[in-house]
């Protein structure tokens, strides 16, 4: 039977974000580490509930329960990361226009302020995790994540993120995370694909 779950593919090649991420990181990031959630996932859920379920359906399911655990964090693991590969894009970084740059006016007091206070999120972030834009119920806010945690389990849609476990950023950019962060920020985010999630909202 085929496994629930695969490894999406990329929507770059793995030499397309460098230098600001390098082959090397994604290589290992995205070959091994992404897949390896998803392998471990699939073995998780084989000849359970969960084994036709949705990742949301099933990071809801078994956020907060103790025996899910391992579940959970595959699950947040594997979502996180399908996600955070198109908040990438070889040509990204500069500003977001119409209704999102106007909504990110509105909600942060233009984009500049938002650009620092995702910045500050993503490095104030204790230990692993995940820094994000997300609408919560409409309005625009800046959060930020532990291990596999997902904004998905407190009703808030995800519109971008940044990945800041230090598997995303260790053989480029060793302990300095916020040069990372500032590296993504300008040159890598892609902000058509933010404006899509919003217009999906
Ligand atoms: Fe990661």
């Amino acid at each position: 039977m085929a496994e629930p779950f695969s490894l999406p593919r990329l929507p770059y090649a793995e030499s397309a974000l460098a230098p600001t991420i390098s082959a090397q990181t994604i290589g290992f990031h995205y070959g091994k580490h992404h897949k390896t959630y998803v392998d471990t996932l699939n073995e998780l859920v084989a000849g359970t509930e969960f084994a036709d379920q949705s990742l949301e359906d099933i990071i809801k399911a078994t956020a907060g329960n103790a025996d899910k655990a391992q579940i959970f964090n595959n699950a947040g693991q594997v979502w996180n990361h399908n996600f955070y590969w198109h908040c990438l894009a070889p040509k990204g970084g500069g500003k977001p226009t119409g209704a999102l740059e106007d909504k990110l006016s509105t909600n942060f007091g233009g984009f500049d302020k938002f650009k620092k206070e995702f910045a500050e999120a993503a490095v104030a972030q204790f230990g692993s995790g995940w820094a994000w834009l997300v609408s919560d119920n409409g309005t625009l806010k800046v959060v930020k994540t532990s291990n596999a945690e997902s904004p998905l389990i407190k009703g808030q849609t995800p519109l971008l993120t940044i990945d800041v476990w230090e598997h995303a950023y260790y053989l480029d950019y060793q302990n300095k995370r916020p040069d990372y962060v500032k590296a993504v920020i300008e040159k890598l985010l892609n902000w058509n694909f933010v404006a899509e999630n919003l217009g999906k909202r």
